[in-house]
Formats: C-alpha cells, sequence, structure tokens
C-alpha cells in the first residue's frame, strides 16, 4: 500500500448526508447496531463471492475458506473488520460508499421524526447499513479489491462523515474488504474484546460464515469462531 495514485474528493449525495447526519448528532441510544450492519455487509460479500465463483474458481485466487474477521486495538482506539468477499472496484465504491442506492432508503428516511429515540428504533429495524459506522466512528477508513482484479487496482476511500469522501487507487494483496473504525472518544468501550464477542454474539449469530475475533494479548491467547 506504498503507491497511492489518482486521488480525489468528491462529495455525498445530498440524501447520504441526511443521513450522516442523523448519524453524527441525534443517535446516541442502540450505538451498537453498527456491528450487526458491517458484519451483514460482509456476509453479502462473502455471499456474492461464492455465488460469482461458481462459473470462476479463479476468482478465490487460491484462498477459497471465506470469513470475516474482526480486530480492536485499544490504544489506537479503533476496530477493524475484515472480510474475502467480493469486495469493490473504484465505481463499485463511488456507486456505494457515495450514494444510496436503495429506494427504500429514502423513502424511510421521510419518515424520521428528528425525535431521537424515535429514529433510533427506526434505524434499528430498517437498518442503514454501510454509514451507521459514523455512529461510532470519527472517520472511517476502507480498503477495498474486487476479486480476480489485480493488486494495484485496489482502492482506499476515507471518510469522516462531514460531507465527502476521499478516494484514491492503492495496491491491495488481498481480496475483499477491510473497514477501519477510527472510534469516537465517546464510543471507547466498543475497542474491547468482550464487548465486541457479546455483540457478534447478539447480532451475527446467524452468519452463515466465520467470525474470527484475536483476542487481546491480556485475555489470553483465546481465538475465537
Ligand atoms: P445494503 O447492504 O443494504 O445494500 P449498504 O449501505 O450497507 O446497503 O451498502 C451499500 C453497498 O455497498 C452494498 O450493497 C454493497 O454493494 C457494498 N458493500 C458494503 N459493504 C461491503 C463489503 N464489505 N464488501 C463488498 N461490498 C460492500
Amino acid at each position: 500500500m506504498t503507491t497511492a495514485t489518482h486521488e480525489e474528493t468528491l462529495g455525498f449525495q445530498t440524501e447520504v448526508k441526511q443521513l450522516l447526519n442523523l448519524m453524527i448528532h441525534s443517535l446516541y441510544s442502540n450505538r451498537e447496531i453498527f456491528l450487526r450492519e458491517l458484519i451483514s455487509n460482509a456476509a453479502d460479500a462473502c455471499d456474492k463471492l461464492r455465488y460469482a465463483a461458481l462459473d470462476n474458481d479463479a476468482l478465490y485466487e487460491g484462498d477459497s475458506e471465506l470469513r470475516i474477521e474482526i480486530e480492536h486495538d485499544r490504544d489506537a482506539n479503533t476496530i477493524t473488520l475484515r472480510d474475502n468477499g467480493i469486495g469493490m472496484n473504484r465505481e463499485d465504491v463511488i456507486a456505494n460508499l457515495g450514494t444510496i442506492a436503495r429506494s427504500g432508503t429514502a423513502e424511510f428516511l421521510k419518515q424520521l421524526s428528528g425525535e431521537q429515540q424515535k429514529d433510533a428504533k427506526l434505524i434499528g429495524q430498517f437498518g442503514v447499513g454501510f454509514y451507521s459506522a459514523f455512529i461510532v466512528a470519527d472517520k472511517v477508513d476502507v480498503f477495498t479489491r474486487r476479486a480476480g482484479a489485480p493488486a494495484e487496482e485496489g482502492v482506499h476511500w476515507e471518510s469522516k462523515g462531514d460531507g465527502e469522501f476521499s478516494i484514491e487507487q492503492v495496491n491491495l494483496d488481498n481480496r475483499g474488504t477491510q473497514i477501519v473504525l477510527h472510534l469516537k472518544p465517546d464510543a471507547k468501550e466498543f475497542a474491547n474484546g468482550w464487548k465486541l464477542r457479546s455483540l457478534v454474539k447478539k447480532y451475527s449469530d446467524h452468519i452463515s460464515f466465520p467470525v474470527v475475533m484475536k483476542a487481546e494479548s491480556d485475555e489470553g491467547e483465546k481465538k475465537d469462531e
């Protein structure tokens, strides 16, 4: 990831800005749903790859053990989610992480009342996908490469959720998507192995791919799946 080229800063679609504003300023209860949303996206990406690979085994690039990994760093106050699913190319990233593709989401936004508790409940029921990362993070990095694409076609997306995002081309040896959440100071509680494990259990028990978490050194050498 040393050679970065073609960096561009782009603005979010208006609806995304609306949604981000809500995430950042008015959603304090039920913050933990970000993990459910991001794991669900990672599992979808693994499913998509499994399906695409039925016709083209080469997409696995020699690694057909689909999985989701979650790591945290208490000192850096970060959580990292990694999947070796289908990944995204530059166009995918701009379309998927810059706009709201689902027509239902715009409808959903209209239903929001501005009342925190009601809206949090709605979001919990409806799910707002990737953007929920900004409930707990004040900066999000996404590193992704589409399965089958060359390493130099990796993409680094970055945003502080403040109306724009930047995107650049990077070298990524591994296909799939890695999301780094730089947690807000008041979301430090999530950079904790026990907390993350209990949330994974609560929200993602039904996920059909292994969710792998390395334990922190002071939690022993346990590796959970
Ligand atoms: P939804 O998942 O409901 O479509 P999201 O906002 O969560 O909405 O995600 C938008 C799109 O971004 C997804 O449909 C998918 O195409 C893409 N995406 C999100 N996360 C990932 C991921 N981990 N791997 C590959 N693509 C992803």
